[in-house]
C-alpha cells in the first residue's frame, strides 16, 4: 500500500528534468517533516553533482510511504516488492528509502536497481554505520546507474564497488565520477536530454559504440564485478527490459566501530 501526501513542484533552467517520487517505508524513524526535508535536500545535492557531468537534473515530484514486507530479508526481494507496490507515474523514477533491516556483520546490500533508465531504486536508509556523506554517495551512485554508469576500479570514484572507506566523511573528498563513467553520463545524458531517450535499447548506434568502449574498459578494471558486463548485455538488447539487479553493498565491521563503507553494486 502506498500513501502519497505531498506534492512539490520544482523546475530547472535548461536541463532535462527527471521527476522523482521519494518514498520511505513504515519503519522510518523520524517525523514526516524531518525525513521529507532530509531526503529532499539529499536529492537536490545529488542532482547538482550529476548535473556537473550532463544536462540532467532530478527534481522532486511527490513524497510517499509504502508498507514494506517485514518478512523480507534481502534487498533484491525487497526491490521486487517495492516495484510491485509503488506506481511511478506521474514521476519517472520512484526512489524508496527503507529502514526495514538491521545491518549485520559482513557485506550488506545498501541499495539496488535493475539497470539503466529503470523506474525503481531502493536504498537502505537506517544504519548505525552510515552517515549523510555515505547516504548521499549511495544516492548519487544509484542515479549514476540510472544514467548508465557502471562500477569502476578507481578508488575515488562514486561508482567504486565498495564505498565504505570514509572517503567523503573523513577526507572531505568531493563526490565525483571516474573518467570512464563521466564519459558515460555525458553520452547517455545527452540522448536523454536532447532526444528524450526513455529506454536504453533506444540509444543511437554511435552512442552505443562509444559506450561499449567505456564498458569494456570498466570490465577490465574490475574483472570480478558483473556490473559493466551486465551493461554491455543491455546494449545488445534491442527491445527487452533489463532483468538483472545492480546492487550497492555496505560492509559492516564486527564491532560496528569501523569506518562506514558503502559498496556500490
Ligand atoms: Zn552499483
Amino acid at each position: 500500500m502506498v500513501a502519497c501526501f505531498s506534492v512539490i513542484g520544482t523546475s530547472a533552467a535548461s536541463a532535462r528534468v527527471i521527476y522523482v517520487k521519494i518514498l520511505v517505508d513504515e519503519e522510518e524513524r523520524t517525523r514526516r517533516d524531518v525525513w521529507q526535508i532530509r531526503l529532499k535536500q539529499r536529492l537536490d545535492r545529488a542532482s547538482e553533482i550529476i548535473n556537473e557531468y550532463c544536462d540532467i537534473q532530478f527534481a522532486l515530484s511527490e513524497f510517499g510511504v509504502w508498507q514494506s514486507d517485514n518478512r523480507e530479508t534481502q534487498i533484491n526481494r525487497s526491490l521486487r516488492e517495492f516495484e510491485q507496490e509503488v506506481e511511478v507515474a506521474p514521476a519517472q523514477i520512484a526512489i524508496g528509502f527503507t529502514s526495514q533491516y538491521r545491518f549485520r556483520k559482513g557485506i550488506n546490500g545498501l541499495g539496488g536497481t535493475r539497470g539503466p533508465l529503470h523506474t525503481h531504486i531502493l536504498i537502505r536508509e537506517a544504519s548505525p554505520n552510515t552517515q549523510e556523506p555515505e547516504r548521499l554517495e549511495a544516492l548519487v551512485h544509484e542515479l549514476g546507474h540510472f544514467l548508465g554508469a557502471a562500477h569502476s576500479g578507481n578508488p575515488k570514484s562514486v561508482m567504486r564497488p565498495i564505498i565504505a572507506n570514509g572517503l567523503t566523511r573523513y577526507n572531505g573528498s568531493p563526490i565525483a565520477f571516474d573518467r570512464r563513467n563521466a564519459k558515460i553520463l555525458q553520452l547517455v545524458g545527452t540522448e536523454v536530454s536532447a532526444l528524450g531517450l526513455q529506454k536504453f535499447h533506444q540509444l543511437s548506434d554511435l552512442t552505443r559504440r562509444r559506450l561499449l568502449v567505456e564498458y569494456k574498459g570498466l570490465a577490465a578494471e574490475l574483472p570480478q564485478d558483473p556490473a559493466a558486463k551486465q551493461y554491455i548485455r543491455y546494449l545488445h538488447r534491442r527491445a527487452r527490459q533489463p532483468t538483472s539487479t545492480s546492487q550497492l553493498r555496505l560492509p559492516v565491521a564486527p564491532q560496528g566501530r569501523q569506518r562506514s563503507t558503502s559498496a556500490p553494486r
